[in-house]
């Protein structure tokens, strides 16, 4: 069981502060979203991800999530995974507002604007929670900015895992702040791999390959002259989608030497 309380008279872990939940809302059996406070101190860059975790028996038990916000939200949303028996999101789906969650006091990532060099088109491609930093990056000013248009694509095996995405984009559309400045110029395209919907039907990679996934948004096929690429997934599809990206021509770029497109894992696998 994990400590909720977390009361003012409580020490957290050197690198982390204590914040409190301010919503949480379950999307399907095994995906739900919350909110925590954010402190004043607390700077990130958008896409970066940061330790969250909880006290259970007695322990900080501290994962990796990238930060769902963009830079300007006065709290931070989070997207997760409810793992069947992971030692974190066992205890995590049953925070409720008020709970207490631990927050590192330092995000990192390479899914970040300063990877990047220039270019027109911004292609966002996520499976799973692999969404959530694009959550953050889609929601940035900065973002349209430094492109003409930005491409989210979002891949899960169910349409209902689709749902977070989805409503994302809708609630952005209609930002009193930053809805104008995305306008038109956001295209957010959804497929699903077992289930039968309204979306595309389809492995992303495989929908890059077969160029249905152009056709569908109306837009040229991927080229490194005019279109840079963050990417976020399972390890398989980060291995399957890296090597069409170099066999296109694109360049890996990182904080220290910004290039054409960037990689993050949206989870370490199996038994890691
Ligand atoms: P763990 O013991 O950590 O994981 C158990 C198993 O569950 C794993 O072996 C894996 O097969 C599976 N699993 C774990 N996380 C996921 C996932 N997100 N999607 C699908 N399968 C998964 N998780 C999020 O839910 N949201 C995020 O925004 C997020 N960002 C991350 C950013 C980075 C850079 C990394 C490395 C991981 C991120 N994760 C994210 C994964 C997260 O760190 C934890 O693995 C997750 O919270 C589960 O923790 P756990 O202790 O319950 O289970
Ligand atoms: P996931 O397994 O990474 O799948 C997310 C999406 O990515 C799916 O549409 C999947 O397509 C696609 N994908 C997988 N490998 C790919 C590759 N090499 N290239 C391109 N696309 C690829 O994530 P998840 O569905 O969130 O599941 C995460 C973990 O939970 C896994 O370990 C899984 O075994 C377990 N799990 C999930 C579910 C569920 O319903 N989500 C159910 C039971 C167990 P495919 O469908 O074609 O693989």
């Amino acid at each position: 069981m994990f400590d909720n309380i977390l009361t003012d008279d409580f020490t957290p872990p050197k690198t982390c502060t204590v914040e409190r939940v301010t919503a949480v809302k379950h999307w399907t059996d095994t995906l739900f979203s919350f909110r925590i406070t954010r402190p004043a101190a607390f700077r990130f860059r958008a896409g970066e991800f940061v330790m969250i975790g909880l006290m259970i028996e007695g322990k900080p038990v501290l994962r990796a999530y990238s930060i769902c916000s963009p830079t300007w939200d006065e709290e931070l949303e989070f997207y997760s995974i409810k793992a069947p028996g992971g030692k974190l999101t066992t205890e995590l789906q049953h925070i409720e507002i008020g709970d207490g969650v631990l927050l590192g006091t330092k995000p990192t990532g390479t899914l970040v604007h300063d990877a990047l060099i220039p270019g027109d088109h911004l292609y966002l491609f996520s499976t799973g929670t692999g969404i959530a930093p694009f959550a953050s990056i889609i929601r940035e000013p900065e973002t349209y900015d430094k492109f003409k248009e930005v491409i989210l694509t979002h891949t899960c095996r169910t349409g209902a895992e689709l749902d977070y995405g989805k409503q994302l984009v809708a609630d952005l559309r209609k930002d009193p702040l930053v809805g104008e400045l995305v306008g038109d110029r956001l295209i957010h395209f959804t497929s699903t791999t077992r289930d039968e919907t309204q979306d595309q039907r389809g492995r992303i990679t495989d929908l890059i390959l077969n160029g249905e996934l152009f056709e569908a948004i109306g837009r040229p096929i991927l080229q490194p002259a005019t279109d840079r690429v963050m990417i976020c997934g399972s390890d398989a599809m980060l291995r399957d989608l890296k090597q069409i990206m170099l066999d296109k021509g694109f360049t890996e770029g990182s904080n220290a030497a910004p290039a054409q497109f960037v990689i993050e894992k949206a989870f370490a696998g199996e038994g890691v």
